[in-house]
């Protein structure tokens, strides 16, 4: 139980990797505030971690590239877990496909307002609920190996996951003296929907297993245990931190 009494707010929660980590968390002990633009989705998982741990889940609906509603989520969540938000995982993230040719200037604000925007949002929200309380706190940006590595494609994206990595840097700097560390999780390819805007053909799904050593996709659950390890004590000592549960790819 390394996160019994914290509570934690997961976005993007109701699906795929959310999903995972709100799960591994409410299993060592958290109380978690499920976010997600599909409201019933994440009504429905927190009502059946109540059921399963039977401590306080809540489910909330929210777009969070909208900021009002982001902050008034994150408030929400305090409110209804009864106190600081002491974890936050900032996963919600989405894909538009396009090349530097071809990406409008849609597709590019879209995806940068639910993959960075909403990231410095609700990490500022919770942060100056941390700081102002005077409480140590973890913070957990989900990143991607395209942070480093790319994919010529998804521009919007790819983008989008690099300023996640030094959004991490640059927070961590800033809250460390207040005892708030901030990390980021970049998974390779984990299979859940996302996948499905990457992976549209069998070519594209051999091509991405020839370039992983360990010759398999990531499971969702892979990517909870290590949003543990950052939210926990385990890793007291880590902030700025990009972790990579890439199955060890090479490009
Ligand atoms: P997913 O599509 O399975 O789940 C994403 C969740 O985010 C969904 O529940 C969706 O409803 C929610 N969401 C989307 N837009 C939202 C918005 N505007 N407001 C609130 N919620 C919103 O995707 P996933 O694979 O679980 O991805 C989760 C995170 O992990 C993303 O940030 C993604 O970029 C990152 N990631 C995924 C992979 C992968 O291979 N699956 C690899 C690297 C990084």
């Amino acid at each position: 139980m390394r996160l019994l009494g914290r509570k934690a707010l997961v976005t993007g929660a109701a699906h795929g990797i959310g999903l995972a980590c709100a799960q591994a968390f409410a299993r060592e002990g958290a109380e978690v505030a499920l976010v997600d633009l599909d409201g019933e989705g994440a009504i429905a998982a927190a009502d059946a971690l109540a059921a399963e741990t039977g401590r306080r889940m809540i489910g909330l609906a929210c777009d969070v590239s909208d900021a009002k509603a982001a902050r008034a989520a994150a408030a929400k969540a305090a409110e209804g877990l009864g106190g600081t938000i002491d974890v936050l995982v900032n996963n919600a993230g989405i894909l538009k496909p396009g090349d530097i040719l071809t990406t409008t200037l849609e597709d590019f604000d879209a995806v940068l307002a639910v993959n960075i925007r909403a990231v410095f949002v609700i990490g500022q929200a919770v942060a100056q609920a941390l700081v102002a309380a005077g409480k140590p706190g973890s913070i957990i940006n989900m990143s991607s190996i395209n942070a480093v590595l790319a994919i010529p494609g998804q521009v919007p994206y790819v983008t989008s996951k690099g300023a996640v990595n030094q959004l991490t840097k640059t927070m961590a700097l800033g809250l460390a003296a207040h005892g708030v560390r901030v990390n980021a999780i970049g998974p390779g390819t984990i299979a859940t929907d996302i996948l499905k805007g990457v992976m549209t053909d069998e070519a594209a799904k051999r091509g991405v297993l020839a370039r992983t050593p360990l010759k398999r996709f990531g499971e969702p659950e892979e990517i909870g245990r290590v949003a543990v390890f950052l939210a926990s004590d385990d890793s007291s000592y880590m902030t700025g931190q990009t972790i990579y549960p890439d199955g060890g790819r090479l490009a």
